[in-house]
């Protein structure tokens, strides 16, 4: 056996072990603390609503601990099991050896994980937020989505996997930096064309009809000196309960997208207060930020690919015979989520940075008060546990704890500016 695919194996296994005994602190923190709503929150979430979050909360992550195991098999089995080496013996079969055959190579490996994954995707919405009564999406809505999904995969996949195989074939031993420029511009692209021409294609998107809300809207983006092109309500009620509002698009074509549900829980205070949250990560340069920081985890990644792609004993170690582009950036794919995930509770910790200055920036150009109260609201509505474990939180959450900000909110509320 080769030292790698014991390494390998070794990462999979602890990234797992990490993933289950987290999950367990979480059923058992919410389930310890599932009689007593937190004193901040009495007045407004019901011991009711309150053991509701943590049942929820606890199945969400019984569920999870089912997929962790699963995903982790199916990756063995694709990678030391040989499934990257069977469909790549079969596309070269059916499309040869160049790029062609090697496109056919990545769809079809991609595609088997896509069905090996399908029946999680119908067990959360019909099973698990369908018992919680969040679930609005019809069996026809869901098919339809899967269509189209697939259907956007095998296009904007099928070119992606053409082009970086087509750069690696073309070009020497530099080959992965011209094929982070290429993925660098790819993802602008697709950043570009989402909110025009891919999101339409789920759900509905009609201009902000509500006059007065429209005006405190203009009213805080002048006062914050923000170019929004268009503010929009999508009709995210097709699909589920929860409630989100977000910022699309590139430069000065950004647009502001509210979900109906959003719209129909919050007062105009409260929406207009959520949307300064939103404008801060702008205005904070958090979302340039973030942008520059993935780019630069990119480049890492290609550098390893390019390095890892010429070593024999990367191909042989996760179950491949023979060297292939396809084959190289199939096992980079799924081998490398085994090892990143170490870097995981360090974005997280960076994004509740954010979230807290982010928060701020709300309460000095919006209303502190009507942010903790839209926040209690969506926490209410969309049953998000007010007690999560400090540890669970600490390593996969990318917003700071409920009582945490809504502590530092209350905070602001009482001090005059
Ligand atoms: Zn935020």
């Amino acid at each position: 056996m080769h030292t790698f695919t014991a390494i390998f194996v070794a990462a999979l296994a602890a990234h797992l072990a990490i993933r289950l005994w987290l999950a367990g602190r979480q059923i058992a923190f919410v389930q310890a603390h599932r009689d007593a709503v937190p004193p901040g929150f009495s007045g407004v979430v019901s011991p009711v609503e309150h053991a509701r979050a943590a049942d929820y909360a606890a199945a969400t992550e019984r569920f999870e601990r089912v997929e962790a195991v699963y995903d982790t098999l199916v990756v063995m089995g694709l990678t030391v099991g040989g499934g990257i080496a069977a469909l790549g013996a079969w596309s070269e079969s059916v499309a040869g050896s160049g790029v062609g055959g090697g496109t056919l190579h990545l769809l079809s490996v991609l595609a088997a994980a896509a069905l090996l994954g399908l029946p999680f995707g119908v067990c959360r919405t019909f099973v698990l937020e369908q018992r919680f009564g969040f679930n609005r999406t019809r069996p026809g809505t869901f098919v339809a989505d899967q269509l189209k999904g697939w259907a956007l995969g095998l296009v904007l996949g099928g070119a992606a996997a053409a082009g970086v195989l087509w750069i690696m074939r073309t070009t020497d031993s530099w080959w992965w930096l011209a094929g982070w420029a290429a993925w660098l511009g790819f993802s602008l692209l697709v950043t570009w064309a989402w909110p025009r021409m891919i999101a339409p294609l789920f759900n509905r998107f009609s201009p902000l009809e509500d006059a007065a809300l429209r005006e405190r809207i203009d009213a805080l983006l002048a006062r914050c000196g923000f170019h929004a092109k268009a503010v929009f309500v999508m009709d995210g009620s097709r699909r589920s309960a929860h409630g989100n509002a977000y910022f699309t698009g590139l430069g000065r074509e950004k647009r502001i997208v509210f979900f109906d549900t959003l719209l129909a829980t919050l007062t105009p205070a409260q929406v207009e207060s959520v949307l300064a949250h939103e404008l801060a990560h702008f205005k904070l340069r958090h979302v340039p930020q973030r942008l520059v920081v993935g780019a630069l985890m990119s480049l890492a990644g290609f550098a390893l690919l390019g390095w890892l792609a010429a070593q024999d004993w990367f191909y042989a170690a996760l179950g491949v015979p023979a060297r292939s582009d396809s084959a190289a950036l199939l096992l980079f794919m799924l081998a490398a989520p085994a090892f990143a995930w170490v870097v995981s509770p360090l974005l997280a910790a960076w994004s509740r940075r954010h979230e807290f200055e982010a928060d701020a920036f709300a309460a000095r150009h919006s209303d502190a008060g009507s942010l903790a109260d839209a926040l209690v609201t969506l926490y209410k509505d969309n049953a998000t546990t007010l007690t999560p474990d400090p540890v669970y939180s600490a390593f996969h959450h990318s917003h700071p704890p409920p009582a945490a900000r809504i502590e530092r909110l209350v905070a602001a509320a009482s001090t005059p500016a």
